[in-house]
């Protein structure tokens, strides 16, 4: 692909500083790029959210048809609905690999285990925590140690291998912890088998230059073993710095279809994949034509309503109302790209346009007319204004099939 091709294709015109040599100098990224999905454990912890067994299985098969690789099925050993889900996946025959956590008791880590592995998980993630409160929070003990946890991360490491389970060491919290300390649980961690590293910004407390500096920082310790992230959307960077962490060489993200997870939410599926794609050339093997449809399926099973201005999935991404943008959608053929980065089909949307009161100053109201072959519409410009504004009064917009009723009317 040349570079002129990169920035602008059939598909998409974004800007080519995107791939200036200044801007990719900074960056390190992998060979392979893929997607962990939690739009099932974190998706349910939204306020609000219930799924049911079917629920969850069609969301896991959507996300299979689309080319998500990896789901996390949550907290199997103490939750029964959560094993059921991971044991019918397996049942089922999906391929879909399933992550699930161990809980914060320690106590019931032996149990867990073999419950885990009961239901055929592909990886169990073992958290570890490194500061003072949250480990007082957890254990109940403010006697408890960031010191202590790291000295039973080989213990625990070899409980997980000695039942055959395939252990991840799960960061929590990893951007409010002491990077000495978080450095020091990575290295024990890898020394004593896991086959991948989690990285949480548990409440988004982190800005995007921070997190390229911690990955920049992590990445050598892990080689060739993946490192993933895992953002909230606290401060409403949790794309940007998803985005931040696979430009220094993460292999993978947590993310959420329709942002959703607790407080604010997840990364956003949708938008870091696309973003990765169109603006960076990475590809996560997901489909990218069938993101609406696995959107709009889970704002079905959540319940969560899509805000109509969210990125990729929104309604009004590829609906157009004012002036020069309703001109650039009618004649689409030469110029759809004036007014959007990519088409609408990218990502399974179909464009639509309205007119309303920012569509009032003629041009769009001729292109309109002439796509329809009328002619005379000079003579009645100022009755046709006049009806639309007396809709849009009352009911804010006039649709697409609206307004060529209204020609129709004067064209006969
Ligand atoms: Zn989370």
């Amino acid at each position: 692909m040349s570079e002129y091709n990169r920035w602008f294709t059939d598909n998409w015109w974004i800007s080519p500083l995107n791939f200036s040599e200044n801007v990719l100098e900074d960056f390190n990224i992998p060979k392979n790029v893929y997607v962990r999905d939690s739009t099932i454990r974190e998706g349910e912890e939204t306020p609000g959210v219930y799924y049911t067994l079917e629920d969850k299985i069609d969301i896991v098969e959507k996300l299979e048809e689309i080319g998500v690789g990896d789901i996390d099925v949550g907290y199997i050993g103490r939750v029964q609905e959560q094993w059921d889900l991971a044991n019918k996946i397996k049942e089922l025959g999906l391929k879909i690999k399933t992550y699930c956590h161990l809980s914060s008791n320690p106590i019931k880590w032996d149990e867990e285990i073999q419950k885990a592995l009961g239901a055929k998980v592909d990886y169990i993630g073992y958290g570890i925590v490194l500061t003072p409160w949250q480990l007082e929070l957890f254990t109940g003990d403010s006697r408890v140690s960031p010191q202590v946890m790291l000295n039973i991360i080989p213990l625990t490491l070899r409980k997980i291998r000695k039942y055959g389970g395939t252990a991840i060491l799960d960061c929590v919290d990893a951007t409010r912890s002491d990077l000495t300390l978080l450095k020091d649980a990575i290295r024990r961690g890898i020394k004593h088998g896991v086959k991948k590293v989690l990285l949480y910004d548990t409440v988004g407390a982190c800005h995007p230059r921070a997190i390229s500096y911690m990955i920049k920082e992590i990445k050598p310790i892990c080689g060739d073993i993946p490192l993933g992230i895992h953002i909230h959307d606290d401060f409403g960077l949790a794309t940007a710095s998803s985005i931040a962490a696979v430009e220094q060489g993460a292999e993978f993200m947590d993310l959420v279809v329709n942002q959703l997870g607790d407080r604010a939410g997840n990364a956003s599926l949708e938008e870091v994949v696309v973003s990765l794609k169109i603006l960076y050339g990475i590809d996560t093997g997901i489909d990218l034509s069938k993101l609406y449809e696995l959107s709009k399926l889970v704002e079905e099973k959540s319940g969560i309503k899509i805000p109509p201005n969210k990125p990729v999935v929104g309604e009004n991404t590829f609906l157009h109302e004012s002036e020069l943008h309703v001109m650039s959608a009618i004649k689409k053929d030469k110029f759809w790209m004036c007014f959007t980065p990519y088409k609408d089909k990218v990502v399974g949307q179909k464009e639509q346009l309205i007119f309303g009161p920012t569509t009032l100053h003629g041009d769009a109201i001729r292109f309109k007319c002439e796509e329809l072959k009328f002619d005379e519409y000079e003579k009645y410009l100022n009755n046709i204004k006049h009806e639309l504004r007396l809709i849009i009064s009352k009911k804010k917009f006039v649709t697409e099939p609206e307004f060529e009723q209204i020609i129709l009317k004067y064209k006969k």
